[in-house]
């Protein structure tokens, strides 16, 4: 995977090591569900659609959680 030089501070999102600026960092992403809503545990009113679509987050890892993955 790519790895970034960090242009500021970052936390890795995996194992929440700081990551200072200047150090290499990766950038992924993570498809998830805007919703974890069950069927039965969903709001009876509006629901907005996009509740239902998957959203990309960013993730940022440090360099050592991006080789374990
Ligand atoms: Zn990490």
């Amino acid at each position: 995977m790519k790895q970034i030089t960090a242009r500021r501070a970052y936390t890795c999102d995996s194992c929440k090591t700081q990551i200072d600026k200047g150090q290499k960092y990766v950038r992924t992403s993570v498809g998830v569900k805007a919703t974890s809503w069950t069927v039965d545990d969903r709001p009876k009113h509006e629901i907005p659609a996009w509740a239902w679509e998957t959203v990309r987050l960013p993730v940022i890892n440090c360099v050592t959680c991006s080789e374990v993955s």
